[in-house]
């Protein structure tokens, strides 16, 4: 990316400051004027057929975006994708792509498939893996510099991210995702520093509240330890995890996986749905890419979506337990 596709820095020199959210919004307005592409996919979304569905007593909002295909069907294989380019890289972006350079680490982009009206990926300068337990710092601060209006998430590596090889987030606007009222509940009592399981339909949460970046930090990173020791397994522990900030702290789901895919998405034929959940979907939205896969989704397939892909409920509470316990002796 040339130095001319960089619209606004932030933070700004001082006398100059403006919100972060000012200039994301900014840099959207712009690039609908000045890329193509992204116009295009914009005018499809407004387009995109949504239905809701209830769920083991959920709402879930189930959107047909086939936008979205080439994400949801990317081969996340590691030689696969050591042999492609990457397409976060700043010297591969598409040539009309402008940015918000953030805190001189990241470039705040425009989502060129996007699931939300507006839809960011902040990507790191550098080509280096997802790592939620590195990158924690950055996504509080910039889930603080974004609120109240954006909030932020991040799909680690096989738990729905297309770009596993190179650091990202991304940005929604908040209510955009039926968990987000659980998130805003929990703001409302928030304390100093709490850390507690929620049960949704098919799957295990922990949420994290505080005050404290450095209690939310040091609390995500034993969480993610205590899953990579319950899981039996190497590293931190799949996860999703998305969240904002609520006036005095903030809120963050972490999402604990299992797995990837579901089995669905394997199967040959009539039963396969080419489904392939992140933070979008652990959140209560689900992508679809097909339209029979959006006509078809029912109750029982999307619970049995939710149970192949996230950790079962009981190894989730056994981590946020032992969290709670080195929390207290600390
Ligand atoms: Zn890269």
């Amino acid at each position: 990316m040339s130095e001319g596709n960089v619209l606004a820095r932030f933070p700004a020199p001082p006398g100059e400051g403006r919100p972060l959210a000012d200039l994301c919004r900014e840099l959207y307005r712009g690039q609908l004027l000045t890329w193509r592409e992204f116009a295009e996919a914009y005018a499809a979304l407004q387009a995109v057929w949504i239905r809701e569905l209830q769920a083991g007593g959920e709402r879930f909002v189930v959107q047909f975006n086939p936008g979205r295909e080439a994400s949801t069907a990317a081969d996340l294989d590691p030689a696969a994708l050591a042999a492609r380019p990457c397409f976060l890289c700043p010297d591969r972006l598409p040539r009309e792509q402008a940015a918000v350079l953030y805190r001189e680490e990241y470039l705040i982009l425009c989502n060129p498939r996007p699931i939300f009206s507006p839809h960011f990926t902040v990507s790191a300068r550098a080509h280096r893996p997802q790592d939620l337990a590195g990158g924690i710092e950055d996504l509080l601060a910039l889930a603080k510099d974004l609120a109240p209006d954006l909030n932020v998430f991040y799909n680690g590596p096989d738990c729905g991210a297309s770009a596993p090889d190179h650091l990202h987030f991304q940005v929604y606007p908040r209510g955009g995702l039926p968990v987000d009222r659980r998130l805003a509940e929990a703001a409302k009592d928030m304390g100093a520093f709490s850390l507690a399981c929620l049960s949704l339909a098919g799957r295990e949460a922990v949420v994290l509240a505080g005050t404290e970046a450095g209690d939310l930090a040091g609390g995500v990173r034993a969480l993610l330890a205590a899953l990579g020791r319950v899981r039996g397994g190497e590293g931190e522990g799949m996860v999703n995890c998305l969240g904002g900030y609520y006036g005095r702290g903030w809120v963050l789901a972490v999402f604990p996986r299992r797995r990837g895919r579901p089995g669905a998405y394997y199967l040959a034929g009539e039963g396969r749905r080419v489904i392939s959940p992140g933070s979008v979907e652990m959140g209560g939205m689900v992508i679809t890419v097909h339209e029979g896969d959006f006509a078809a989704l029912d109750e029982g397939t999307l619970l049995g979506i939710y149970e192949d892909v996230a950790l079962e409920a009981p190894l989730v509470r056994e981590a946020a337990a032992a969290v709670r316990g080195v929390l207290r002796g600390a």
